[in-house]
């Protein structure tokens, strides 16, 4: 488990100051969903946290150490893009568990993650095929397989169930709920998916313009949005 601390941080593009300093506490073995509109810097959000590419500002602690500085590979955490790549050539168990075979996790270990990841992904059967002889949404749940394998103390989820059907979305929520209980994770999982958010999360963090408008539980934010923002995008009675 891993309590996730930002102070201050800061992000920009050019000129463009797309995270004001922001601060945010995570509870170990929490799991946040991050809403709010397009363009409202929950990407960003993610990849300043994942420690990819460099912030304008602030420190970013994990269990009280300073990861500010550290390469993404020194921060125990795992990361699901909106945009995946898989590995062409490698098979679906081949991309899961290559950072598991690059770590020197032990064979038998390995096999048992993935067939885990596997079966709360509804991949059975896919485990010999290449990305290209997939769909979409099988792809998208490969490149979730990879970050689920690594059993990571932090989870970093971008949109993961966009591109599913509504019944393997309602599912696939429900075993990543699960999993991140099992495991002790601490999460935070992107969606604007208003139903996932209020069903999924511990509690809800809302952003515009790279603001935290409200952070509070399911609960709070429906029956005590503290803005307009938060009642609109939230769709509850003012
Ligand atoms: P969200 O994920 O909430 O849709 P993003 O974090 O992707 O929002 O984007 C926040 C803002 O930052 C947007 O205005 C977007 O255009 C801008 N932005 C994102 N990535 C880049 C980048 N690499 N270079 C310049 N601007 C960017
Ligand atoms: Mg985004």
């Amino acid at each position: 488990m891993a309590q996730v601390t930002l102070r201050d941080v800061r992000k920009s593009y050019g000129k463009t100051e797309v995270i004001p300093p922001l601060n945010l506490e995570i509870q170990s073995g929490e799991l946040i969903a991050l809403v709010g509109p397009s363009g409202s810097g929950k990407s960003t959000l993610l990849r300043v946290i994942a420690g990819l590419g460099d912030i304008n500002g602030g420190t970013i602690t994990v269990d009280g150490t300073d990861v500010t500085e550290n390469d993404p590979g020194e921060r125990d955490m795992a990361m699901v893009f909106q945009s995946y790549a898989l590995y062409p050539h490698m098979t679906v168990a081949e991309n899961m568990s290559f950072a598991l075979r690059m770590a020197k996790v032990d064979a038998a270990e390995i096999a048992r993650r993935v067939a885990e990841a596997v079966r709360i992904l509804a991949l059975e059967g896919l485990e010999d095929r290449k990305p290209g002889q997939l769909s979409g949404g099988q792809r998208q749940r490969v490149a979730m397989g990879r970050a689920i394998v690594r059993q990571p103390a932090v989870f970093l989820f971008d949109e993961p169930l966009s591109n599913l059907d509504a019944k393997l979305r309602a599912k696939t929520r429900l075993e990543l709920r699960q999993l991140h209980d099992r495991l002790g994770a601490t999460s935070i999982f992107v969606t604007h998916d208003q139903i996932e958010a209020m069903t999924m999360a511990d509690r809800i963090v809302l952003l515009d313009h790279g603001r935290i408008q409200q952070i509070g539980t399911p609960q709070d934010i429906y029956h005590r949005p503290l803005n307009r923002f938060v009642a609109g995008f939230i769709g509850s009675p003012e």
